[in-house]
């Protein structure tokens, strides 16, 4: 993807400061979603390292990694799998806790989602501390699957979520902030 291209998408982005809560600079990706030629850039560039990697699956975590994940599943020829938050998803599950920086979190997986020996790969629009997709991860590779990587929009390199990723395939993240 041209630098060209990656500056049109970090200008895009908007900073709010203090939501939901004081002090958390809130990345707000509404406007790169409105506009059809950044949303085409985005997906781009988040499927291009995993396009010949003969994907079966993308994993979207609930809410927006649904967006990205989806389209990225469309131009992979993948299907599409929800990690969702606890209660939310109708047939058996799978789960996993894990903590915030505030009490605990729930998300979970349809049992029969993914089949063993599936090639997939994760995607969410945002990696800060690592938590939701190092839990999604967990699921991922519970179901005997294969974890090709992982796929972001924006990553927050400050918060080093990226350690908690190990041993899931590489981590591509179109912007670094
Ligand atoms: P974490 O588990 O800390 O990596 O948080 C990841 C999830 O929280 C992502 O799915 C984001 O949607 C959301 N998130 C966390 N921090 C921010 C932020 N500064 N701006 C926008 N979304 C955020």
């Amino acid at each position: 993807m041209s630098s060209d291209s990656l500056d049109l998408l970090r200008n895009a982005i908007r900073d709010v400061p203090d939501f939901p809560k004081p002090g958390i600079l809130f990345k707000d990706i509404t406007p790169v979603l409105a506009d059809a030629k950044l949303l085409n850039l985005a997906i781009e560039g988040m499927s291009e390292a995993f396009a010949n990697q003969k994907v079966n699956k993308v994993v979207g975590i609930d809410a927006r990694g649904f967006i990205f994940g989806a389209m990225i599943a469309q131009r992979l020829g993948a299907g599409f799998i929800p990690v969702r938050k606890k209660g939310k998803l109708p047939w058996k599950t799978r789960g996993v806790d894990y903590s915030l920086e505030y009490g605990t979190n729930s998300v979970e997986m349809h049992m029969d989602a993914i089949s063993p020996g599936e090639r997939v790969v994760l995607a969410d629009d945002l990696l800060a501390t690592g938590g939701t997709a190092a839990a999604a991860i967990q699921l991922i590779q519970e179901s005997g699957a294969v974890i090709l990587g992982s796929a972001f929009f924006i990553e927050l390199s400050f918060l080093e979520g990226r350690e908690k990723l190990a041993d899931a395939g590489p981590i591509h993240s179109l912007l670094t902030f």
